[in-house]
């Protein structure tokens, strides 16, 4: 393998694939074309394949990062009279509960201790009306892959609307709307999809489209009233300026993945890369902080006292090698290794190679 100027293993952005790379490299095209319509169409079909989705089912475009596709579903899926049961183990967890606070809309902060599994029975444990559900399907802060059929299954029998945060779980660890019964799923550029950030695209059952009708006559927000986008979609268009050239790179990017073994191949191999990592520094004074760690992501505590914060730094300063640190409370306990994007072992033995060199002077 040639030298690279970094090697990264962060959770956004990621290492990108070579044909994404040179996608992006071309002019921009102007988008209000029908040419431009039918890439948009196709991604949406594409993504609706690999998702596993319904017939109905609807994807919307958004130049925002994924936080801003969290938002939009909130406030336009969500309404005075619901009431959410939010799976809170970690930041992004806690960003549901603020989105939630913010807009004054009424929720159940279910917080879990960091790194902890969610147990379902707390679900059917509850007592109050949960009209709908919102999890990450991977908490990212702490590496926790949540059972999202159980919830689903929930979901099913209380009639509750389903919403996940995907973003950093798809194309890496399982993920099927029709099987596990989800409404509405959010996605976006720089996690698993390996393209640059700045498009997130918001997915939507029928019925989670009924809400967004239903509720758009209390919107509050111009940028993110999803019925426009809904309306424009149907001619593969969008209210404002999409993100071109990074829909032009999803295109290549999924076309590719249909090609070369469709989405099983890619969980497979993620699935083969992160136990591959974890194999590896079985040897070193780091332990796996999760209870149920994903495929995307292996979150890591070091068991000889050293800082976590400055573990990252060091490998950046001496190897070149950006992993990624926590914020708040984890700072000094907790650091992470993605295993999203262009991964093969040849590309992680380069961090397995430098954590040795690391701990052994
Ligand atoms: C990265 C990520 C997001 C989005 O964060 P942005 O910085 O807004 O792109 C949301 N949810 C999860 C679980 C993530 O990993």
């Amino acid at each position: 393998m040639n030298k690279e100027d970094f090697y990264i293993f962060t959770p956004g952005p990621v290492r990108m694939p070579k044909y994404v790379l040179e996608e992006g490299s071309k002019q921009i095209p102007y988008f209000r074309t029908t040419s431009f319509s039918k890439i948009m169409l196709d991604c949406e079909s594409m993504l609706l394949d690999l998702l596993n989705a319904k017939k109905g089912t609807r994807v919307l475009f958004l130049a925002a990062s994924g936080t801003g596709a969290m938002e939009a579903v909130v406030t336009n899926l969500l309404s005075g009279d619901d009431n959410s049961f939010i799976v809170n183990g970690g930041s992004f967890g806690q960003r549901f509960v603020d989105i939630c606070k913010l807009h004054g809309l009424k929720y159940i902060d279910h917080k879990l201790d960091y790194g902890s599994s969610f147990k379902v029975t707390s679900l059917f444990d509850n007592k109050t009306k949960i009209s709908s559900v919102i999890v990450n399907g991977n908490e990212t802060s702490t590496g926790v892959l949540y059972d999202l059929n159980g919830i689903g299954q929930f979901c099913k029998s209380n009639g509750s609307l389903f919403i996940v945060d995907a973003i950093s779980m798809f194309l890496t660890d399982p993920l099927d709307m029709d099987e596990m019964g989800i409404d509405a799923v959010i996605l976006s550029s720089q996690k698993g999809l390996a393209l640059p950030p700045g498009l997130s695209m918001i997915v939507l059952s029928e019925k989670a489209q009924k809400r967004v009708l239903a509720n758009s006559k209390n919107a509050k927000s111009l940028y993110l009233k999803l019925d426009d986008y809904l309306k424009d979609m149907d001619r593969g268009q969008t209210p404002f300026t999409p993100p071109v050239g990074i829909i032009n790179q999803l295109h290549v990017r999924l076309k590719n993945i249909i090609n070369d073994g469709g989405i099983n191949k890619q969980i497979e191999n993620a699935k083969k890369i992160s136990s591959y990592f974890r194999s590896q520094i079985q040897e070193l004074p780091l332990r796996i902080f999760s209870e149920s760690p994903p495929n995307a992501i292996t979150a890591l505590t070091p068991t000889d006292g050293r800082s976590a914060q400055k573990i990252v730094t060091e490998l950046f300063d001496r190897y070149g090698i950006y992993v990624c640190p926590n914020g708040g409370e984890l700072k000094d306990t907790v650091l992470r290794v993605a295993h999203m994007g262009d991964m093969d072992k040849e590309y992680v033995s380069v961090l397995v190679s430098a954590l040795k060199d690391y701990y052994s002077r």
